[in-house]
């Protein structure tokens, strides 16, 4: 049935109780869930007192009605409104971020009302206000085109009687003079704008629901224009862009809503500025109350607001309040600053700041007003952004970095071979790879911002060029910027905004740390990550990925030659080049991280991945263990696997080349004795890849048993350690039952579990996962958002079956969702200890997880 608003009878006390149109009074019942923020927004104005104008607000259900074409008692809407009154109506929707259409300002100007504000402000103001109305309300209500006055001049003595003819001629009907009659147009036309395709779509991609409503407001118009000091103006008490207070605004004279903000230089400052008048230097008094007015509402709406106001013959009108818009650092600065102020608690601190934002601080980013020459876009694989000189080989970009040149590896995706590219280059960008691929990985812990997937251009690797969708080529040595928050390659080099890891930042992570009740560790390979994972207050280390080590030049060589070995005694002389190198690194981990537990995954990659790939590595390699280069290429091509990722590597290595295991379970052993030389005694975490089988982790820890035994006879010197399985095969969870008795800790490495849920290989997913998502086959990218129903059903039971064999199971996901909020979320549902992800993104889910214990607090 039709909505039909009820009848009732005249009075603002009526009108006050009445639940569609509602005069806005300290109480009159209201919500933001029925007449939207705007009007709620208002009634907490109107009850600090402040001066506000006359306004009726209409609720959602009014407004749908109108939209479909209902009734409206015009009478009882206009009754608290003067005869003259002009009105100007605004859009509220629940949330005053989901837009809504455009202010109308001066409703009921017509010719009657030109005549007497003529005599009462005179004929060039009056005609101003007739002049803006007349125009709005034929693009917005009549919708005809805005170019019909396009040949007239406003400052003509026969301006209106000219505009009033274009609108005539166009829309063949003389332009309404009745108040009542523009009112229900203009109403009827934002409520039909609401629910017009376009604005759905918009408002639902800034997480409006599909059937969110749309509330009115009609205030009586404080005009802004006529005799005296009049105008019009914004301000706010702190800077939108930083977070810092300052009076920030604009003030025009004869000027009416936000004509200040848009005149540039016409407009005034608010405070005294050496760069021009000031509305504090010429009325002091308004200055002074209108600074007074938003402390007030900064105290009492508990927000930071910027108001709007108008000046009538020097007596100040507040016509609205909104919230400040603001950039992440801002928020995080605001939010931290209202709570000292004690206008906030700190957990409502917390909870102002959204996670994500954080990157935006964390990394140097495109700045907000810069102009952006996008040439490919890609996927948003790690967040920042980076400008430099093209290079397509890794060679090429250490060779830049060693002359002191900031450069871009371009790759069709990188390999573990291009660490140490990525390392000297300052972004990366691939064209194939989705949000785990080796690229988006390895960026996300050096704090590399990278594209991946980037389809869209043509990658000429060859050619050494890449060309844009719009056919520009680029080059080797030309300048382009990534942007890995936004997923876009932008040509040559637009203004950038510094990370910004300021006083206010660590307040609010204190703050949010004394709520969390899920701990963050951080995936860390290097000295230079566990720094890094230091600095964000990471609780220790979930994951070190030991193989990155053995890409360091030194490394890579001496394992190359382990692989070449013809026997295991030639294998163990290799491996005795690796041992100290090892060593040292675990010991500087264990130095960095003062005691904080370190999880240490044993060898992973199949072997092929040392191996070159290229004629002229081949070459290099021979003649580095000198051997003939025929022999070289057959050992390479007998390495190589069909399906690597599920072949020879993980726990398989350890079982069938044992030695490797040997040296790094020695090389730990070693190095937390040494470590523990000059601090508390270090308990090593040591963590089995890709086990499927329980008889796998046996097989392993009678290894790792007996080495640590042989160091304990050794050093004569006693340690513990604790030995952990990387749950990330489907089977590992399904049979956790069995395979916990054997060990202290499950991780679960979700990056490997969700390809092999899916059967999806992580490398190759980006080249469709965007129409995948576009047509709704996977909500998400289940490599970037976990898929709570498939690889979540497989954590949940893992947990539930590891747990009961095992109690004291420790419990943590160390894939690349470890990071995400949304992953964060179910991860404490099932009840895991803790999260482990790339340092960058430990601030982010330290907020995120504090967010969700207060949020289960307040429920
Ligand atoms: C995983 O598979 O989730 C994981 C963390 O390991 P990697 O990404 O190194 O395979
Ligand atoms: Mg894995």
């Amino acid at each position: 049935m039709r909505f039909m608003l009820p009848r009732q009878s005249k009075g603002a006390a009526v009108q006050q109780n009445d639940p569609h149109i509602t005069l806005i009074t300290p109480t009159a019942p209201m919500s933001p869930a029925t007449h939207g923020g705007r009007a709620k927004c208002l009634q907490r104005l109107v009850r600090l007192e402040l001066p506000v104008p006359v306004t009726v607000a209409l609720s959602f259900d009014a407004v749908h009605g109108l939209a479909a074409g209902d009734w409206l008692d015009m009478e009882q809407m206009l009754t608290p409104f003067g005869e003259d009154q002009l009105l100007c109506v605004r859009p509220s929707s629940e949330d005053p971020d989901w837009g809504g259409p455009g202010a109308i300002l001066n409703i009921g100007m017509n010719d009657v009302q030109l005549a007497r504000l003529s005599a009462e402000i005179g004929a060039e103001a009056a005609s101003k206000l007739y002049l803006k109305f007349i125009q709005s309300y034929s693009t917005h209500v009549a919708r005809l085109d805005p170019d019909i006055f396009d040949d007239l001049d406003t400052k003509d003595a026969d301006a209106v009687s000219d505009f009033l003819e274009a609108y005539e001629s166009e829309a063949e009907e003389p332009f309404p003079q009745s108040r009542s009659e523009q009112l229900i147009g203009v109403l009827r036309s934002m409520a039909r704008a609401w629910e017009g395709t376009t604005a759905r779509l918009l408002r639902q991609a800034k997480g409006a629901p599909a059937d969110a409503g749309l509330g009115l407001v009609i205030q009586a118009m404080a005009l802004g224009v006529g005799h005296g000091e009049s105008g019009s103006g914004v301000l706010q008490l702190v800077d939108g862009g930083t977070g810092v207070p300052q009076i920030t605004g604009r003030y025009m004279s004869q000027s009416q809503g936000r004509d200040a903000l848009k005149s540039g230089a016409a407009a005034m400052f608010l405070q005294n500025d050496a760069r021009g008048p000031s509305l504090e230097e010429k009325l002091p008094d308004a200055f002074a109350k209108l600074t007074e007015h938003a402390a007030l509402m900064r105290a009492k709406l508990r927000e930071e607001m910027q108001c709007e106001f108008t000046l009538e013959n020097g007596e100040i009108r507040i016509l609205d309040g909104v919230r400040v818009q603001r950039s992440a650092r801002a928020a995080v600065r605001i939010a931290v600053a209202l709570a000292e102020d004690k206008i906030i608690s700190r957990e409502e601190a917390v909870m102002r700041v959204e996670p994500r934002a954080l990157n935006e601080l964390l990394h140097r980013q495109v700045d907000s007003t810069a102009e952006r020459d996008v040439i490919g876009t890609g996927i948003a694989a790690s967040p920042g952004a980076a400008t430099g000189k093209i290079v397509f080989t890794a060679a090429e970009a250490q060779a830049c970095d060693a002359r002191g040149e900031a450069c871009i590896l371009v790759r069709r995706e990188t390999n573990p071979e291009d660490i140490r590219g990525m390392h000297a280059a300052v972004a990366a960008l691939t064209e194939r790879g989705g949000m785990t691929s080796h690229a988006a990985v390895i960026g996300r812990g050096l704090g590399l911002p990278c594209v991946v997937g980037a389809t869209s251009m043509r990658f000429q690797v060859n050619k050494r060029r890449i060309v844009a969708p719009d056919g520009r080529v680029f080059h080797e040595g030309d300048v382009i910027t990534v942007d890995g928050t936004n997923g876009q390659v932008l040509a040559g080099q637009p203004k950038m905004m510094e990370a910004a890891l300021d006083d206010a930042f660590q307040v609010l992570m204190s703050w949010a740390d004394e709520s969390r009740d899920i701990g963050v560790r951080a995936n860390a390979d290097t000295s230079a990550d566990a720094r890094t994972a230091l600095t964000f207050q990471a609780e220790g280390i979930g994951l070190c990925r030991t193989e990155h080590m053995f890409f360091e030049a030194d490394q890579l060589i001496a394992m190359r030659e382990v692989i070449f070995a013809n026997a295991p005694a030639d294998r163990s002389v290799a491996l005795q080049a690796l041992l100290p190198m090892q060593r040292d690194m675990f010991v500087d981990l264990f130095e960095i991280m003062q005691g904080r537990p370190v999880c240490i995954r044993l060898f992973d990659p199949p072997l092929h991945e040392f191996l070159p790939t290229d004629r002229a590595g081949l070459r290099d390699l021979a003649e580095s263990l000198n051997l003939p280069l025929s022999d070289v290429t057959r050992r390479v091509q007998a390495l190589g696997e069909y399906n690597p990722m599920l072949g020879l590597r993980g726990v398989r290595l350890g079982i069938t080349v044992p030695e490797i295991l040997d040296m790094q379970a020695r090389a730990i052993f070693e190095a937390t004795l040494d470590a523990s030389k000059t601090s508390d005694p270090v308990v090593p975490e040591i963590m089995i890849p890709l086990v499927s089988a329980k008889r796998e982790v046996e097989l392993v820890k009678t290894r790792i048993d007996a080495v640590a035994a042989a160091v304990r006879t050794e050093r004569g010197r006693d340690f513990d350690y604790r030995l952990g399985v990387m749950v990330e095969t489907p089977r590992a969870a399904l049979r956790a039952e069995d395979i916990a008795p054997h060990c202290s800790f499950f991780s679960f490495g979700t990056n490997d579990l969700t390809q092999m849920t899916y059967g999806l290989s992580r490398d190759d997913a980006g080249r469709f996962m965007s129409t995948y998502v576009q047509q709704g086959v996977f909500p998400e990218d289940p490599f970037h958002t976990l898929d709570q129903e498939g690889v979540g059903e497989l954590l949940r039971v893992g947990a539930e079956r590891g747990r009961s064999a095992q109690p004291k199971l420790t419990l943590s996901v160390c894939g690349e969702h470890g990071g995400s909020p949304e992953s964060i979320a179910f991860c404490r549902e099932i009840g895991l200890d803790y999260v482990s992800c790339s340092p960058f993104r430990v601030p982010v889910a330290r907020l995120a997880a504090a967010q969700l214990a207060i949020r289960d607090k307040i429920q």
